[in-house]
C-alpha cells in the first residue's frame, strides 16, 4: 500500500504503518508499522502547517517535522527535543489505538481550524447603550480582566498565522479595561515574526466618546478625543468600526441616541487624521434596498470622493455587514413572517459549528465560541479552565460540534416549545440558537433560561405579523 497526501493522491514513498521500523529515517522521523510511540498532527499543528505553505513564510525546522509527519499521516519522531518541542507547541498528538491511516487523512480533512483567520475578543458584555434591536440584550453583564491569560492566548494564535483581531463587546471602549494594553502585547509579541499580512487590530465601537472631552475610556481618562484617538494608535489598534444600523432617524431611534449618526459621519475624518482607519458594522434588515445607497457619504469619507467608493466599501473586508436576527432584544422586533411549519429541518444545521469561518470568538467569560448570537456556555470550552491549545485540538469532540457536524440538531425541531418561542420566525438563526440552547441545556450546559432566551412571546409574534400583513 502506498501513502497518500491529504487530497487523496497516492504517492510513491511506502504507508509507514508497513515500513519497519529499523533505520528508514526521514531527517529525524521514523515510520514504523505498530501505534507504539506513533504521533500525527493535532488541529493546531495541521493549522500552522497550512498557514507556512500558504503565506511562503521560510518554514522553521519544526514546521519541516510537521510538513513530514503531513506526508506520511503518522510518524515516530525519533529525536526527544523533536517530540518535546512539537507536543510542547501541542503541534503533535499520540495516534490512538486503532486508528489507520484514513482516520488520520480524514481528521486532516477536516481540521475545524483551517478557515479561521481572525479572533474576536470579546472583553466585556457591558455596554452603555441599550439599543433596541441589541442581540445580547439579557446577557449577565461581566468583564474578563485577565489580560495576562488572554495574551497567552493571543501568542497561540499569532503562532497560526492569524493576523486579525477584533475587540467587539459589549462596548469595550468603555468597559474593556485592560483591552489596550492586550493590543499592545500582540504586536509585541508579533515584532519579528515573518508572516506577509500585517497585524491588524480592531475596535468594534458606537461611537459614544465621538466629540467628548473628558473622556474615561476603559480605565483611563482622555482630556480629549484626539488624546483617546493617539492612545489608540500608539497602543496598536489599527481600525476603528463604527456601527451603522440603517439610514440616519432609523439607527439614531433603535440606538436611543439623537444626533450619534451624524456624529459618527462628522467623526470619520478626524479618525483618519489620528492615523487609524474608520470602517464600518452595519445591519442590514431584511426589507432594506440592498444598494444601501445611504451610506455613500461614509464610504466617500472614508475611501475618498469617488464614483467607486460604494464598491470599495461593500468589498473591503474590515467593513462587517450582519443581517437583522430576532434573537437577544431583537427578537421582540420578531415580524413572524416564516411559520416553523414551513422550516425544512436541513437548513438547521449550520456550518459555521463545526467548519468556523472566519472567526473564533473569545467570550467575556473565557468560552470559546464561533456563532455571536450564542452567550454563555457555548460548549467549546472555557480558557480559564483548560489551555487554549488543548481546547482548540479536541473542539471536534465537543457538543455543538457534534450537534451540527453530525447532523443531529435537524431532529430536534420538533422539540422547540412552539409556546414559549411562537409558531413563527423571521430568520433561520433565531430558530438555530434556541434549538443549540435546548441540546446544551440537556448536558447542562446552557445555564440560562431556555423560554427566557426565546423573548419573544408566541402571542406577541403572531400579532405583530397580522399587524404587518393587514
Ligand atoms: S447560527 Fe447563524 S449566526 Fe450563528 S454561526 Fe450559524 S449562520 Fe452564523
Amino acid at each position: 500500500m502506498n501513502g497518500r497526501h491529504a487530497n487523496g493522491e497516492d504517492e510513491d514513498e511506502q504507508c509507514p504503518l508497513i515500513t519497519s521500523g529499523n533505520d528508514t529515517d526521514s531527517g529525524t522521523l521514523i515510520m514504523q508499522h505498530s501505534h507504539d510511540n506513533l504521533w500525527m498532527l493535532s488541529h493546531t499543528g495541521y493549522k500552522r502547517l497550512i498557514e507556512v505553505r500558504r503565506t511562503g513564510i521560510d518554514p522553521t525546522y519544526l514546521d519541516s517535522r510537521l510538513a513530514v509527519i503531513e506526508r506520511f499521516g503518522m510518524a515516530t519522531v525519533m529525536h526527544e527535543s523533536d517530540t518535546e518541542a512539537l507536543s510542547l507547541a501541542g503541534f503533535i498528538q499520540p495516534v490512538a489505538p486503532g486508528t489507520d491511516d484514513d482516520a488520520v487523512r480524514q481528521k486532516y480533512q477536516r481540521n475545524p481550524l483551517e478557515n479561521v483567520s481572525r479572533i474576536n475578543y470579546e472583553i466585556t458584555t457591558r455596554c452603555n447603550f441599550t439599543c433596541m434591536h441589541c442581540r445580547n440584550g439579557g446577557t449577565a453583564e461581566l468583564t474578563d480582566t485577565n489580560i495576562a491569560g488572554l495574551t497567552e492566548t493571543g501568542r497561540v494564535f499569532l503562532n497560526l498565522g492569524i493576523r486579525r483581531f477584533d475587540f467587539i463587546g459589549g462596548e469595550v471602549s468603555k468597559y474593556g479595561n485592560g483591552w489596550l494594553k492586550l493590543s499592545n502585547q500582540l504586536h509585541a509579541i508579533d515584532k519579528g515574526s515573518d508572516w506577509p499580512e500585517p497585524l491588524a487590530v480592531t475596535l468594534y465601537t458606537n461611537g459614544w466618546w465621538l466629540e467628548h472631552t473628558d473622556i474615561q475610556a476603559a480605565g483611563n481618562h482622555y482630556p480629549t478625543e484626539a488624546d483617546y484617538l493617539a492612545d489608540l494608535k500608539s497602543n496598536g489598534v489599527t481600525h476603528i468600526l463604527f456601527s451603522i444600523d440603517g439610514q440616519e432617524a432609523l439607527h439614531d431611534k433603535w440606538r436611543k441616541h439623537p444626533g450619534l449618526f451624524q456624529r459618527v459621519l462628522a467623526g470619520l475624518p478626524r479618525v483618519i487624521e489620528s492615523g487609524l482607519k474608520p470602517r464600518l458594522s452595519l445591519v442590514v434588515r431584511p426589507d432594506e434596498d440592498i444598494s444601501l445607497n445611504y451610506l455613500k457619504p461614509f464610504a466617500d469619507a472614508i475611501y475618498g470622493v469617488s464614483v467607486d467608493s460604494m464598491d470599495k466599501l461593500r468589498s473591503d473586508p474590515f467593513n462587517h455587514f450582519s443581517h437583522l436576527i430576532d434573537v437577544g432584544r431583537a427578537s421582540d422586533m420578531r415580524c413572524g413572517k416564516v411559520p416553523l411549519t414551513h422550516l425544512p429541518a436541513n437548513l438547521i444545521r449550520c456550518k459555521a459549528f463545526f467548519r468556523p469561518a472566519p472567526t473564533l470568538r473569545i467570550m467575556a467569560n473565557g468560552e470559546i465560541g464561533i456563532c455571536p448570537l450564542m452567550h454563555g456556555e457555548e460548549g467549546y470550552g472555557n480558557i480559564h479552565r483548560r489551555p487554549l491549545v488543548d481546547l482548540l485540538n479536541t473542539m471536534h469532540e465537543t457538543p455543538l460540534y457534534r450537534l451540527h457536524a453530525s447532523g443531529e440538531i435537524e431532529y430536534r425541531l420538533k422539540e422547540l416549545d412552539r409556546e414559549a418561542f411562537g409558531k413563527r420566525f423571521d430568520h433561520v438563526c433565531a430558530v438555530r440558537i434556541a434549538l443549540n440552547r435546548l441540546a446544551l441545556a440537556e448536558k447542562g450546559m446552557y445555564v440560562g433560561s431556555i423560554a427566557k432566551s426565546y423573548h419573544a412571546q408566541a402571542t406577541s409574534a403572531e400579532k405583530l405579523f397580522d399587524d404587518i400583513s393587514r
